[in-house]
């Protein structure tokens, strides 16, 4: 079956999933899930109600107490994510499908997020699980002191569209390991793959009500979780200005810890003595153009020294206008439309602005106005750090090129956004490159590597958002301690 006749097969069921089955919302009101390739509807589902998220809370602190996985060891629970994964990859055309049609991504990309980076994932807090070790207090004849790794209770997790399928399994897989019972809440543009995954986590041998999912929208289902009084942790990834309001949500409800990853706009820095200019621009496009820009750490300022500018640029631009949208239903396509029709008119509107402003664009990408939400890559030369093409997370296809000449200046130019996620720095000078490391405010900083060529870190590394980005580390060993809560516990003996 080609996958245009599998998509017009896809039995499309966007209800809660809770206690291992799907049950009816108890909204009235439904939202239109659009395919952005088309601008066709898809179907229609319930908005998802806060009387939706008491149910799944209730069933899952019913579920958490009753110790039916928190109790279990953890090498049990790593068993179940480890065949969790198994059924993710041999799900993995189902589970793309449905990211491909509700959010555009290239059919190759959505195949590759359900075959390997989802399943590494999973895998990667498997072998996690059995790692939370406490330390123990100095030795003394009468007394013992020691440190344990608890869970949290429930989890409350809010995930984007830009990644559907990997976003749900970065939040539930460091909840489910840690011993936790997750209500996950995925976005309202891409539902389906989490939901999806909530079966295949019931196959896989995690109990009823452990993980749940309820589908809606941020101000029905998100904020009902997010202010929840029987929520123990929200995780979120997201907007700044959405992650902000959790806070207060939070504060206004129990006080519950929030996990924060939000927007980026982070810098590719380049110095005059990098050896080969071609790996860079190389790495510079691939990192505006993966998943169409929409990507919260994707390196959208090229800072590049006033030597090689000229000659980087060249090449870029060159690089750059090779991406042509293309239907993400064809397996040729290596770059397809934006999320939504709202995602294209965020990016015709920050492009506009930055014309307005005086920026200069050396490459303009088309921009299709109806049936489709395609925008071709965009690059501007002469912004200045005040424009908000350059301040501003614009989640799409462009990149904002600006000059330097000396060290101080690309530091300054580095740090002058409110965002503080990632960085990747191109120079041949070792003392240089741990300078600017650590110098940037940024939680993830690469230098001399693009994101294909980088370590195993995305898996086993953890980093902090800083700034606007957010807080709290997620990813790798200290990613499943923000999901569990540290004991000490003193004995004295008789
Ligand atoms: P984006 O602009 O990338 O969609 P958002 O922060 O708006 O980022 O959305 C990320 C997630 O947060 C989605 O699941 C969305 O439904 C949810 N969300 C949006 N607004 C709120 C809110 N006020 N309270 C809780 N969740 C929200």
């Amino acid at each position: 079956m080609s996958w245009r006749e599998a998509a017009r097969a896809v039995p499309w069921n966007i209800q809660p999933f809770i206690d291992g089955r799907y049950r009816s919302s108890n909204a009235t009101a439904f939202f239109t899930n659009i395919n952005p390739a088309s601008e066709t509807v898809l179907c229609q589902f319930p908005v998802g109600t806060a009387l939706d998220v008491d149910e799944a809370v209730r069933v899952a602190r019913r579920r958490f107490e009753e110790g039916c996985w928190s109790e279990l060891t953890s090498l049990k629970r790593a068993d179940v994510l480890r065949r969790l994964a198994d059924l993710v990859v041999e799900h993995k055309a189902e589970l793309a499908l449905l990211d491909t049609l509700e959010m555009g991504k290239p059919i190759k990309a959505a195949l590759h997020d359900a075959a390997s980076f989802a399943p590494m994932r999973l895998r990667a807090y498997a072998g996690l699980a059995d790692s939370l070790l406490g330390v123990s207090g100095p030795l003394h004849s009468n007394t013992l002191s020691f440190n344990t790794y608890e869970p949290r209770g429930v989890v409350g997790a809010i995930t984007p569209w830009n990644f559907p399928i990997v976003n749900a399994v970065i939040k539930i897989a460091p909840a489910l390991a840690a011993g936790n019972a997750v209500v996950l809440k995925p976005s309202e543009l891409s539902p389906s793959s989490a939901l999806k995954l909530a079966e295949l986590a019931l196959e896989a041998g995690v109990p009823e009500g452990v993980f749940n999912v309820v589908p809606g929208l941020g101000s029905t289902v998100g904020m009902a979780l997010a202010q929840h009084p029987d929520v123990d942790l929200l995780s979120f990834t997201g907007s700044t200005v959405t992650g902000r309001k959790l806070l207060e949500l939070s504060g206004r409800s129990n006080g519950k810890p929030v996990l924060l990853e939000c927007g980026g706009k982070s810098p590719q820095v380049v110095f005059d003595d990098v050896s080969d200019l071609d790996r860079v621009a190389d790495a510079t496009v691939e990192s505006v153009v993966w998943n169409q820009g929409q990507v919260c750490s994707a390196r959208t300022r090229l800072l590049v020294h006033a030597k090689v500018k000229d000659a980087l640029l060249e090449k870029i631009i060159r690089r750059a206008r090779q991406y042509e949208p293309g239907d993400p239903l064809d397996e040729a396509t290596s770059f397809g439309p934006l999320a939504s029709p709202a995602q294209r008119d965020r990016v015709k509107g920050y492009i506009e602005q930055g014309i307005n402003a005086g920026a200069e664009a050396v490459l303009r990408g088309a921009i299709q106005e109806t049936r489709g939400c395609y925008v071709a890559p965009t690059i501007f030369d002469r912004v200045a750090s005040h424009m908000s093409i350059v301040r501003e997370e614009i989640f799409g296809p462009v990149l904002c090129v600006q000059c330097f000449e000396t060290e101080e200046e690309a530091i300054a130019l580095a740090n002058a956004t409110d965002y503080g996620l990632a960085a990747t720095v191109w120079t041949q000078e070792i003392g240089r490159g741990r300078r600017l490391a650590h110098a940037i405010k940024a939680g993830d900083i690469q230098i001399r590597t693009s994101r294909e060529e980088g370590p195993a870190s995305g898996l086993a590394l953890s980093h902090e958002p800083q700034k606007a980005s957010g807080f709290g580390a997620e990813i790798g060993l200290k990613g499943l301690q923000s999901y569990s809560t540290l004991k000490s516990i003193s004995f004295r003996g008789a």
